[in-house]
């Protein structure tokens, strides 16, 4: 008898200890799915915020001007719209792309943003480094309005006078101003005075940009000459050179666009020109 009830506490032992083995087993089981799922919320809360940010960034792509097609165009901006096609056939418009060195200038590259923001024309500006502190909604304002912003240098330097190294520092540091501004990082480069090292763009990682057309606006500051020249030198495919810094270059500029959209010619940013 005090056999049987021995056995009968050890399968009553064996059975609590079963029992709390299965809750405890259970409780973990428990513990790891709730740890699974946080583990997959967590994942898709990621995700989510992967994908809003994709989407943020995907927006800011259209405001911002680099090489692959991001122009800066803004929703609200005004473009030319019209066909890319001439009148009964499918021959492409003639492209033109106005570029403006040495700016920002807080007297004068206003009235140009007004003027061609009028005409619902894109430009290229290269900025020189140095002339950016004091002048950022400037900056802002042509990334908002969809020109392309480049990089003439910080201190106007002939960089083929200087080492790489220094080269690089001045491309860099006016990079740098642009990108605070505008958050983008320019690919676009204006060596001054059109003297480039060889293979610096692999070195600072940017494009140059010469031109075809050289307005000489500096030299002359006179509407008639700067049209004269644009007249006779201006083709299909062509970079004009303007500098955003005299009033004769502004009135010009507008000028020019007037007359070369009556003649058939669509103005684009030089990024549209070499990657088309
Ligand atoms: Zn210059």
């Amino acid at each position: 008898m005090k056999k049987k009830i021995g056995h009968l506490v050890m399968w009553v032992e064996f059975g609590v200890l079963t029992i709390l083995l299965a809750r405890f087993c259970a409780v973990r089981i428990g513990e790891n799915v709730e740890g699974i799922r946080g583990f997959l919320v967590q994942k898709q809360e990621n995700t989510e915020s992967i994908s809003k940010k994709i989407e943020k960034e995907a927006a800011s792509d259209k405001v911002i001007g680099v090489s692959d097609g991001r122009d800066g165009r803004t929703e609200d901006t005004p473009e030319d719209t019209s066909e890319d096609t001439m009148e009964g056939g499918c021959q492409e418009k003639k492209k033109v792309a106005l570029t403006f060195d040495d700016g920002p200038s807080s007297k004068y590259t206003p009235l140009l943003l007004e003027g061609l923001k009028e005409r619902g024309v894109h430009a290229t500006f290269f900025l020189m480094g140095k002339n950016i502190e004091g002048k950022e909604v400037l900056v802002k304002q042509m990334q908002e309005e969809g020109h392309l912003i480049g990089n003439h240098t910080y201190n106007h330097v002939q960089l083929d006078k200087i080492s790489k190294e220094a080269a690089k520092e001045e491309i860099e540091a006016t990079n740098q101003e642009i990108y605070e501004i505008t958050g983008v990082y320019p690919a676009w480069l204006r060596p001054p005075y059109g003297e480039w090292r060889k293979n610096l763009d692999f070195y600072v990682g940017m494009f140059p940009v010469l031109w075809d057309v050289d307005t000489l606006d500096w030299k002359s500051k006179n509407v008639d000459s700067i049209m004269r020249i644009v007249k006779n030198e201006v083709e299909d495919g062509a970079v004009i050179l303007m500098h955003d810094a005299y009033q004769s270059s502004v009135d010009a500029a507008l000028q020019i666009v007037d007359l070369l959209m009556k003649e058939g010619y669509k103005f684009v940013t030089v990024d549209k020109l070499i990657l088309p």
